[in-house]
């Protein structure tokens, strides 16, 4: 299959967590890109609403991308819990309510887990590349663990604190940032999106 190329300059990053901003960022310093966010531009923030991470994605990338006359990317990602039918998922903000209160986010799982014995769980990233003329790249990464109680760690944001990576006995909140950044559902997303349209 073949991808349309990011072809250098302007690349608006359409995000208004400047967290998310400054991992972009880094991530694409190899790249001609000079990467603007969308909070610079003033761009207004789409409502989700899209039923996949991946139409959520879209959605924001395509906006910015009109809106800016610019080629945008956008991420959107969560908590993909087994035993809850993929839930948090799309939801995994809006769990944390106006607060953006994640503790309890996180106790809301544990309880609606109860002693279900599949603790299983993944994070999920969709990345979307979008041009003004409405063109979308998007890719999905992915990474795979178990859910832990109580919370552990005070690295890292969000769920982290009760996800630990298969293959591993800490949770991504007691994991280097490095470590995890390297191996996250975000980096996973990204070596697909770098590789189709940006090498
Ligand atoms: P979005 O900004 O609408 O894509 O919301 C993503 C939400 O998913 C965040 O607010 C976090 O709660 C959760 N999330 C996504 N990625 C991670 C991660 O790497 N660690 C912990 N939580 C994450």
């Amino acid at each position: 299959m073949s991808h349309r190329h990011f072809e250098g300059g302007r690349l608006i990053v359409a995000s208004h967590n400047a967290g998310k901003v400054r991992e972009i960022n880094d991530l694409l310093a190899p790249f001609s890109a000079e990467v603007i966010s969308a909070d610079e531009l003033d761009l207004p923030e789409p409502e989700e609403t899209g039923t996949t991470f991946i139409a959520n994605a879209e959605l924001k990338a395509l906006a910015a991308a009109r809106a800016a006359n610019a080629v945008a990317l956008a991420d959107d990602s969560g908590l993909a819990v087994a035993a809850l039918n993929g839930a948090p998922g799309i939801y995994s903000a809006r769990w944390a309510g106006p607060e953006k209160d994640f503790d309890m986010a996180m106790r809301k799982i544990e309880t609606e887990i109860g002693d279900a014995i599949d603790k299983s769980a993944k994070f999920v990233c969709a990345l979307t590349l979008a041009w003004p003329d409405g063109h979308c790249e998007t890719f999905e990464g992915t990474v795979s663990g178990t859910l832990s109680f109580p919370q552990r760690g005070d690295k890292g944001f969000g769920y982290d604190p009760i996800f630990i990576p298969d293959g591993f006995d800490i949770t991504f909140a007691e994991m280097n940032p490095a470590k995890k950044h390297s191996m996250s559902h975000r980096a996973d997303a990204f070596t697909k999106l770098v590789a189709a349209c940006f090498v």
